[in-house]
């Protein structure tokens, strides 16, 4: 658990070290699909604060490091070899929790089940699938609905990460 005040001292203390002078500003934002944003634009990295809330200082830093390496990388890198490499000089680990993130924040498809757990995946699934959270076996009271994302741009305000681990 983080609070608001930690991760925005983490995020300084990585702004002074990775984007010196560059006028980049941190904020949180209220989005639940994908942990951290950056708003090239407006120069701003947010972090989702349902994040900040439920997750230790470690991860936030990690989510920092993985949009700063965007803001570095630039736009049009994506999360190509050029973003992979500034990320790797910065520290970003890019573990199984930031690949997710990742998958959320391109995946088109967007699955709920019926307590609100978010999925993602890049293609429909062709078989009835059920939450991995609420159970670990198929149950179809724990079926996931799908629904196709229209649009999904990385550097858009809306950001953020959801409660399911699977
Ligand atoms: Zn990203
Ligand atoms: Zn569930």
């Amino acid at each position: 658990m983080t609070d608001a005040e930690e991760a925005a001292r983490l995020a300084a203390e990585l702004f002074a070290a990775h984007l010196p002078g560059a006028g980049w500003r941190f904020g949180l934002d209220n989005a639940r699909r994908r942990a951290g944003a950056c708003d090239y634009a407006r120069r701003r990295i947010t972090v989702s604060r349902h994040l900040v809330a439920g997750a230790p200082l470690e991860e936030i830093r990690q989510v920092l490091l993985h949009e700063i390496a965007h803001a570095l990388a630039g736009s049009g890198a994506a999360h190509g070899p050029r973003w992979k490499a500034v990320g790797r000089r910065i520290g970003y680990t890019g573990r199984r929790l930031h690949d997710r993130a990742i998958a959320e924040d391109q995946a088109p498809w967007v699955g709920s089940c019926p307590a609100g757990h978010e999925h993602y995946r890049f293609r429909r699934p062709s078989a009835p699938l059920s939450c991995g959270v609420c159970t670990r076996r198929f149950s179809p009271a724990a079926l996931i609905t799908w629904q196709r994302r229209s649009s999904t741009r990385e550097a858009g305000p809306g950001v953020s990460r959801d409660a399911s681990r699977a």
